[in-house]
């Protein structure tokens, strides 16, 4: 008899769900399945999960009293209104202690709004980010939770066993911070993600149309590119998607309608930059590159009446150009981490969760570091890049190819490095129209008014 048996419950059957539940039963741990649609656990442990340690609920009620105390209950539904039923639904039949985990993508106000409500009913609530989708869900997620930090104790064991490993073995899983701060975080790691992706086809577009290269040479040179300090999964499968070819023998990738979809997070991080002031620039022009992308039929007429520059072509070394670009992509692949830090500033789980390799060792170094930039070892990197950064984006800029990324990361770097911005400007404007005030170089902190249009 399996009553209070269960070291943890996990409530949604769907894809993630069950790749979680078969993590956890590999690594020892007794899981609990329950459904909306509870045939969906019949399908699950007659299917999936035949032969191992699962076992199932035909209702809340039933899930409950399979559970060991304090009850350890995961959530992995669809972001929303699901998950505030389920919680309503939960919280009378618990008990003070019992924790409630959402693992789903719940936007990290939410979760700050959940855990204050469940905290007042002395209940602890976790919202955890979950990356590296079916595949990570089954043999290794990063997880990043955070939330009621009287939880942790509980179920850091189970957290950091089904994690992925770097390294000798340290787990890409650490306690985030209070409230939404997981899923602040996870809703960062996305935004990055949007952010590599868009400079990886500012890439590709630059290969195809200036240097015009073709599919399998494209795909060569990321193939290249990912044996070197480029290495990574996006830089992976670009490879092979200009590789694929459609049944008919073609290449799919030019047959594929260019228009991006979004399902919010890349959003998120931008609108969090703006509230927060920080100028995360390059991941707010990935969100719009997506929204230009999908104005498809605009597009389509704007070509027939607007027109780029005529007749300019590519005059240069082409294996230089290539060699050009891979540099630039090196730099931005830490341009996007670089600017999203002034939002994080000092955050050393935020780094330790989302980023390895050379990033957590310049915080390592320093853990008070404001940004990568001010590291000696990328502050090199983008010196020994920018001639080639700078050269990309000339010629781009004079063959009219849209690079929303490699330019936006561009002026960061170049706004970042000036000790001087023309904002004196900006402030006597702002005075001369709304009597803003303004402070002046030899008097921090002293401010003035002029009357700009007075006579002495
Ligand atoms: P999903 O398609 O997002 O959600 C399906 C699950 O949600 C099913 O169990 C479904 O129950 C339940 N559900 C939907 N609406 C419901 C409602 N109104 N009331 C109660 N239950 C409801 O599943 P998923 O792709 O496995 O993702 C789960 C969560 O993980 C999501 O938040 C997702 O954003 C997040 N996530 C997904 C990935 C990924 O790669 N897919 C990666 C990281 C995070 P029924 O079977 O009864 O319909």
């Amino acid at each position: 008899d399996m009553v209070g048996n269960s070291d943890i419950a996990l409530i949604g059957v769907a894809v993630m769900g069950q790749n979680l539940i078969l993590n956890m039963n590999d690594h020892g741990f007794v899981v609990c399945a329950f459904n909306r649609t509870v045939s969906k656990v019949h399908d699950f442990l007659n299917n999936e999960a035949k032969g191992t340690k699962v076992i199932g609920a035909e209702s809340l009620e039933d899930m409950v009293s399979k559970l060991k105390k304090p009850r350890r209950i995961i959530l992995l539904v669809k972001a929303g209104q699901a998950v505030d039923d389920f919680i309503d639904k939960l919280v009378p039949l618990l008990e003070p202690g019992d924790i409630i985990i959402d693992g789903g993508n719940s936007e990290y106000r939410d979760t700050t709004r959940r855990c204050k409500s469940l905290k007042e009913k002395n209940l602890l609530f976790v919202g955890s980010g979950v990356s590296g989708g079916e595949d990570g869900a089954r043999y290794g997620p990063s997880l990043m939770p955070g939330g009621h930090k009287d939880a942790w104790p509980h179920i850091k064991d189970i957290f950091q066993s089904i994690a992925c490993k770097v390294g000798t073995g340290e787990p890409c899983c650490d306690w985030v911070g209070d409230e939404g701060a997981g899923h602040f975080v996870k809703m960062v790691h996305n935004g990055i993600e949007y952010g590599d992706m868009q400079l990886i086809c500012e890439a590709y577009h630059l290969m195809k149309d200036v240097l015009c290269m073709d599919h399998n040479e494209m795909a060569q040179a990321f193939d290249q590119w990912n044996k070197t300090e480029l290495d990574s999964f996006l830089i992976e499968i670009t490879a092979n998607i200009l590789k694929f070819k459609d049944a008919d023998g073609t290449h799919l990738l030019p047959k594929i309608r260019d228009s991006a979809g979004q399902k919010g997070t890349g959003k998120w991080t931008a609108i969090s930059a703006l509230e927060y002031g920080a100028p995360v620039t390059l991941i707010g022009e990935a969100v719009f590159a997506r929204c230009l992308s999908s104005l498809k039929d605009e597009r389509v007429q704007a070509s027939k009446n607007l027109t780029g520059p005529q007749g300019v072509k590519f005059t240069g070394n082409k294996a230089q150009f290539l060699e050009d670009i891979r540099k630039v992509g090196w730099d931005l692949k830490y341009g996007s981490v670089i600017s999203i830090l002034a939002m994080n500033k000092g955050h050393e789980s935020f780094i330790r969760s989302v980023f390895l390799g050379k990033i957590k060792e310049a915080f390592d170094r320093n853990s008070e570091l404001q940004s990568l930039l001010l590291d000696n070892f990328f502050s090199k990197a983008v010196q020994d890049c920018q001639d080639s950064w700078r050269g990309v984006v000339s010629t781009g800029v004079q063959q009219g190819i849209p690079m929303p990324c490699f330019t936006t990361a561009l002026s960061f770097y170049d706004g970042y490095r000036h000790e001087m911005l023309p904002a004196n400007l900006l402030q006597a404007q702002r005075d001369y129209f709304g009597a803003h005030t303004y402070e002046l170089l030899s008097n921090p902190g002293k401010f003035n008014h002029t009357n700009w249009t007075g006579h002495g």
